[in-house]
């Protein structure tokens, strides 16, 4: 709320020697921010890290960014040290939601406003802001386009005409548990999902359908390759069919994809992979759809994300509150954090061009290259 604000901007605008009480004018080249993200080996986090410097640089602030290899006790000191060292704010993308409390009551003791940044910093009531996508409509967005895929939907989404009787076999991935975002994913797309498991349409053969056991740890490509491969073993024997596999996330449906090839079940969707969906349309995924390959992502510009992260942040050491667009959504088991949501875009096969290479996201020799 603004009291936590205003003594926020009390202790955190001292950056410079000695100075007391709020300092609004504080030459922004005085101030340090600190932004947390998770790992590396997305590539959207290194996207992101890289825009939110950019631009915080850009407004004369200095930026502490540290990635933590995914790894819970290190993203907890990299915070604790930022904390420590006087940051004027902090931007967070966390591993575990719901690991940070004591760093974020750090935090606040020291008066420094925290944005949490992508996923939801949960269980704690020192959280400023929130900048985020809307993660429940990516999850609808998923499971659109696996009923499009499917020809079970039409272009609006409304049950398809011609639409197969089935049952379509279809299997289902979702993110790692302590990310508060692979909840709202899965919730969204099995909404979308249930009237059509419900009637028979779709079929899980696993009869995995519980979020815990469908779940990958860290979101690691590795691990969702091994239950693809696992799920081919036990439940589809002989030449029992695929038709359709639920992912969250693009380095995860490129883990399926892998255990699907090696299994002898096609090179390409025509020739008999499943309709598999994504998320990130990071440019290797981008390029399995050029290529019939992976069937859809789901686009979040990240360029976006970090700019309302550097708005936030900006707001708060002007002595101001940012401006939320939702005020309902995110309730983080302590507070409903005020939010700023941005939408996302299904990218398919014949819409990639326009949605990534049109508006200068990648070039189409990146989507050629894959890289
Ligand atoms: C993000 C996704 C990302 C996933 C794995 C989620 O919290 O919203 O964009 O694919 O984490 O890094």
């Amino acid at each position: 709320g603004s009291v936590g604000a205003a003594a926020a901007l009390a202790a955190c605008s001292g950056g410079g020697a000695g100075s007391s009480g709020p300092d609004t004018d504080a030459d922004p080249k005085d101030q340090t921010i600190g932004v947390a993200m998770p790992t590396q080996t997305y590539e959207r986090w290194v996207q992101d890290g890289k825009n939110i410097k950019k631009s915080l640089e850009k407004e004369g602030y200095k930026v502490t960014l540290q990635y933590a290899d995914d790894d819970i006790p290190t993203q907890s000191q990299q915070i604790d040290q930022m904390v420590t060292k006087g940051v004027a704010a902090l931007v967070i993308a966390s591993i575990d939601g719901s690991a940070l409390t004591s760093q974020l009551d750090a935090a606040k003791s020291a008066g420094i406003p925290v944005i949490s940044y992508d996923r939801l910093l949960t269980n704690s009531e020192n959280v400023d802001f929130y900048v985020t996508f809307d993660n429940y409509k990516v999850g609808v967005t998923q499971a659109n386009s696996l009923l499009f895929g499917l020809g079970l939907v039409d272009k609006d989404f409304k049950k398809a005409k011609d639409a197969p009787k089935g049952p379509l076999n279809v299997e289902l991935f979702a993110g790692s548990l302590d990310d508060n975002n692979a909840h709202l994913f899965w919730k969204g797309a099995m909404d979308t999902l249930k009237p059509y498991l419900d009637d028979g349409t779709l079929e899980v053969p696993s009869k995995q359908t519980d979020i815990e056991q469908c779940a990958i740890q860290r979101w690691e490509q590795e691990t969702a390759q091994k239950r693809m491969e696992n799920l081919l073993t036990t439940h589809y024997k002989g030449d029992k069919q695929v038709d359709g596999v639920l992912a969250p996330a693009d380095p995860l449906s490129r883990g399926i994809i892998n255990a699907l090839e090696n299994d002898g079940r096609g090179k390409t969707i025509k020739d008999g992979l499943p309709i598999i969906t994504g998320q990130d349309a990071e440019i290797a995924s981008v390029k399995l759809i050029a290529d019939n390959v992976q069937y859809s992502t789901i686009f979040k510009d990240t360029r976006k994300l970090a700019d309302q992260a550097v708005v936030a942040a900006k707001a708060y050491l002007e002595g101001k509150e940012p401006e939320a667009n939702d005020t309902k959504t995110y309730d983080n088991g302590s507070k409903v954090v005020p939010s700023y949501l941005l939408p996302v875009e299904m990218v398919l096969e014949d819409n990639y061009e326009k949605v990534l290479v049109d508006t200068g996201y990648y070039t189409d020799e990146q989507v050629e290259k894959g890289q």
